[in-house]
């Protein structure tokens, strides 16, 4: 199978994303608590959140046919999960397990500038297996885009860029949260979409300038890669193959009031894009558009925007 992008899609449409469910409990504070204190916090919020699950959401909203594979337990959580998909139209290959908690992450938000630390415990989707994946092989093949992270178990993740791959299907892999992965998972990705902190965890060095990014962006290739595209917060995102690389700037669509699950809602965009067959760097710039407008909102999944809201963005 050739390793570089795909000019055009398989004739199918479908985004087929694995990943975690987690439920999102957002604190907002002055700062975090140190150990043994007590903080009063300025804000609560419960919501569905998980990287894969926000993808899916914000991929949908964006106008992406979406179907999700996860796990929950059989619990008030599990319950938000799945309302969340059939509120936002995804399609929800979702096992609900009785006697394991839904998965639940534990987010601070410092309320002056947004900038957030996380904990998060995957539960039932901790368990999801090769076993997930298999039951959905059909899916997988005849989609057009799958996508997927690191939150759950890296043996399922790479098993489904594997059947991807064998199908000629398109695959997005963000390799979130940073962590130390083998090698040949690279050589399945037609896209490997990283924020700074994840990339600086694969190469091996800091990645802050623009000659960093790239020299990261380089070896994502050389790995085998078809194309690195490393997210920069506030300043936008690199395009990067080995025939172009173009810093894309980020947007601005009114004052940042929580950066959470910027780049679960640029991987959505970019995804939905993807399956319209737009090239991948205009692809990319919807997917700034999507980050630019949820990070104006607090919250991850309900932060993410409508179609309608990021045409009139790039319009
Ligand atoms: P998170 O872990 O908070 O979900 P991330 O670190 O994975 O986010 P970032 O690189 O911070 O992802 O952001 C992803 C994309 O979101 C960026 O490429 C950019 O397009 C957009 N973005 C992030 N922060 C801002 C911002 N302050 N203003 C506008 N767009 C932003």
């Amino acid at each position: 199978m050739p390793n570089g992008i795909r000019a055009e899609l398989n004739g199918n449409s479908g985004i087929v994303i694995l990943g975690i469910f987690a439920a999102d409990m957002a604190f907002a504070a002055k700062r975090l608590p140190h150990i043994a204190e007590t903080l009063l916090g300025s804000d609560f919020k419960l919501g569905p959140g998980g990287k894969g699950s926000n993808q899916a959401i914000a991929a949908a909203k964006a106008g992406g046919k979406v179907t999700f594979i996860s796990r929950v337990g059989k619990d008030p959580f599990g319950e938000i999960a799945l309302s969340a998909y059939a509120a936002a139209g995804v399609n929800a290959s979702v096992l609900q397990m009785e006697g394991v908690s839904t998965g639940a992450a534990f987010i601070f938000v410092n309320e002056d500038n947004g900038e957030n630390a996380i904990i998060v415990a995957p539960g039932a989707a901790g368990l999801i297996g090769i076993e997930d994946v298999e039951a959905n092989r059909a899916h997988i093949e005849k989609a057009a885009i799958f996508m997927t992270q690191l939150e759950q178990p890296l043996e399922a993740a790479i098993h489904g860029l594997r059947i991807a791959r064998s199908a000629g299907v398109t695959t997005v892999f963000n390799p979130a949260p940073a962590q130390t992965i083998p090698d040949e998972i690279y050589a399945l990705c037609d896209f490997v979409v990283p924020n700074e902190v994840e990339v600086a965890h694969i190469v091996g060095h800091a990645v802050e300038t623009d000659d960093q990014a790239r020299a990261a962006g380089d070896i994502l290739l050389q790995k085998g890669a078809g194309c690195a595209i490393i997210t920069l917060g506030a300043r936008g995102a690199l395009y990067h193959t080995a025939r172009q690389s173009e810093f894309i700037p980020a947007l601005s669509a009114g004052k940042v009031v929580d950066t959470t699950g910027a780049g679960d809602a640029f991987l959505g965009g970019f995804a939905a894009a993807l399956s319209e067959e737009r090239a991948p760097a205009e692809a990319v710039r919807f997917g700034c558009a999507t980050a630019a407008i949820a990070v104006t909102r607090p919250g991850t999944a309900p932060a993410m925007p409508l179609r309608t809201e990021i045409d009139e963005l790039l319009s």
